[in-house]
């Protein structure tokens, strides 16, 4: 498998200066789906500035008041369930609690919060015990949904963390969907072939550069053309789809998400997104997940027009600079 990367240079002319000095990109061909990504060269911290704490608190304290996922308000806000999915209307696991989202963005949707009593947590607060309960009320979810509607097939496992995310709420949370037809991105990975992915894998445990380590039966990568900052990657070659995820497994993703958040928290980010792709069978499952911008009054958002209408990232850390900050967290 070729990993292709280009480096383009150019020259301009200084504010200063009389002479043009060069310039340089590069752009980076994703090896499953062909999309690019462009590595800019910018002064640390230009493109994404580290969080302030203070901004942090400020938004944990004037959304609690409110805050529909409180202990105190969300037995009495949040949907459930009809009988015929889950007889007890909201599925819990460890401190976790899962309930319809009231946002349909999928024929089925649900939210889970890490705990109703888990208001605020730092990203290196996500200890692998709260990820894995989650993740395991998501997969109750989908695995009910599968029982009373087997043409639900296409099912994702998904998190916006903070405003910057595209997460509404502040309170700490998941979000699953499930229906009939793929996302875009999900057909896209459903028409790659199955082999394609473990050449994937292979390349990059040959390289090395990227490749993070296995937690056990999952892999993890920086990815090679990230779609955004930091971008994460866990393949597990043995399950296809969410509703597949058997204890040990999602005892074994939660340690992964947990060191990934604590990485996110030292490189400087609050905010994530992540998406756990359901696949056909044979695929292998998809983790991905990225930072976003810290939130901070009158941010610059980190998705512009090449993000959101090319479809390709720029980014300022390299993927082999993640992968040496990521050290070995995720060798078991
Ligand atoms: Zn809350």
């Amino acid at each position: 498998m070729e990993l292709r990367r280009e480096v383009l240079e150019a020259e301009i002319v200084y504010p200063g200066s009389e002479r043009p000095a060069p310039t340089s990109v590069e752009v980076r061909w994703d090896p499953l789906t062909a999309h690019t990504a462009r590595l800019v060269g910018s002064p640390p911290g230009a493109l994404f500035p580290p969080a302030d704490p203070g901004v942090l608190a400020t938004l944990a304290e004037e959304s609690r008041a409110s805050c529909p996922f409180c202990p105190e308000r969300i037995e009495q806000v949040t949907p459930r369930f009809p009988p015929a999915i889950w007889p007890q209307g909201r599925i819990r696991r460890g401190r976790a609690l899962l309930f319809p989202n009231l946002l349909t963005y999928g024929q089925y949707a649900s939210v889970s919060v890490y705990g109703p009593d888990l208001h605020a947590l730092r990203l290196g607060e996500f200890t692998p015990e709260l990820v894995g309960d989650n993740l395991a009320a998501q997969v109750a979810f989908v695995r009910a949904v599968l029982r009373h509607d087997p043409a639900a097939t296409w099912a994702s496992l998904n998190a916006n963390h903070l405003v910057p995310s595209g997460g509404s709420l502040f309170h700490p949370h998941l979000q699953g969907t499930a229906g009939p037809f793929p996302t875009t991105f999900q057909r896209l990975l459903a028409d790659i072939p199955a082999e394609r992915f473990a050449d994937y894998l292979a390349t990059e445990r040959r390289i090395g550069a990227r490749h993070l380590g296995a937690t056990g039966r999952a892999e993890w990568l920086a990815a090679f053309a990230p779609a955004g900052p930091a971008e994460l990657r866990a393949l597990v070659p043995e399950v296809a789809a969410p509703a597949e995820l058997d204890d040990e497994l999602l005892a074994e993703l939660g340690r992964g998400i947990s060191a990934a958040l604590g990485l996110y928290a030292e490189l400087g980010f609050e905010s994530f997104n992540l998406a756990i792709y359901g696949q056909p069978p044979g695929h292998p499952l998809l983790l991905r997940m990225l930072c976003r911008q810290n939130p901070r009054p009158f941010y610059r958002s980190d998705v512009m027009y090449l993000e959101r209408l090319h479809w390709e990232a720029a980014v300022d850390l390299t993927p082999e600079d993640l992968a040496e900050q990521a050290g070995d967290r995720f060798r078991s």
